[in-house]
């Protein structure tokens, strides 16, 4: 590595554990989750042009009218996920640049994601191989389907907001599995924890959130 990239890798340490330690301000605990956002490469999930801010705390564009998801939302959901225990297997719905997709490969075994608009799902592709990540399955597809062939899935994380929560995710999360989804519509959308028991699904209210919209079909 050439001294310039070392310099730009030192920065971006540093600013990732300045982002960690907002994170933790706002109310994230899981040590899991915050070691595993101190050591993501978030510059390399975004344009070139936005890499300097891409350990600010918020959303950015990633083209096709598209964002990423701002770093508390994801540590949110993901902490969400984990506080049962660490699932096996996730599915993720909206791949989008992959960021999520990568924190989460880092955390469970195996990773399933889907992303409708193709372009958008070559260019994390790319990034998961760039990064040797090998426990990451994505596919294009419409997430309100989810995968079938894959399921029954521990956990499901939905990062674009549907109306309603898809028939096909609930039936698909296996028993004592937890779904994480934003349901409404932009506005007013809230970030829903579904658990599935033998019996029910128990749902609970986690925060106010600002989803693009799920979509039906593909891109
Ligand atoms: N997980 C991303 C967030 C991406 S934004 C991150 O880490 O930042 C949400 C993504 O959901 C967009 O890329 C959008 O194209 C995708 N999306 C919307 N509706 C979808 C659907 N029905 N099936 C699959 N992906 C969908």
């Amino acid at each position: 590595m050439n001294k310039e990239h070392q310099g730009i890798g030192m920065t971006s340490q540093r600013a990732r554990n300045r982002l960690v330690e907002q994170l933790q301000q706002m109310g994230v605990e899981s040590e899991l989750v915050l070691d595993v956002i101190k050591t993501t490469p978030r510059h390399i999930f975004v344009d070139e042009a936005l890499a300097s801010r891409a350990y600010d705390n918020t959303a950015l564009p990633i083209g096709h009218n598209q964002t990423i998801s701002q770093p508390y939302i994801v540590a949110r959901m993901t902490e969400a996920l984990l506080a049962d225990g660490v699932p096996e297997n996730v599915l993720e719905i909206g791949t989008g640049c992959g960021y999520q997709t990568m924190v989460l490969s880092r955390l469970v075994k195996q990773v399933y994601t889907i992303e409708r608009i193709e372009a958008l799902l070559f260019k994390a592709r790319e990034r998961f191989n760039d990064l040797r990540t090998r426990n990451i399955s994505a596919r294009h597809g419409d997430g309100n389907l989810g995968w079938q062939a894959k399921a029954p899935f521990d956990g499901i994380v939905v990062s674009a907001a549907p109306i309603g929560v898809p028939e096909k995710l609930l039936e698909q999360l296996a028993v004592n599995g937890r779904l994480i989804i934003p349901v409404g519509k932009s506005g007013g959308q809230e970030l829903r924890l579904i658990k599935r028991t033998e019996m029910a699904y128990e749902e609970k209210i986690l925060d106010t959130v600002s989803f693009v919209p799920m979509l039906e079909g593909v891109g």
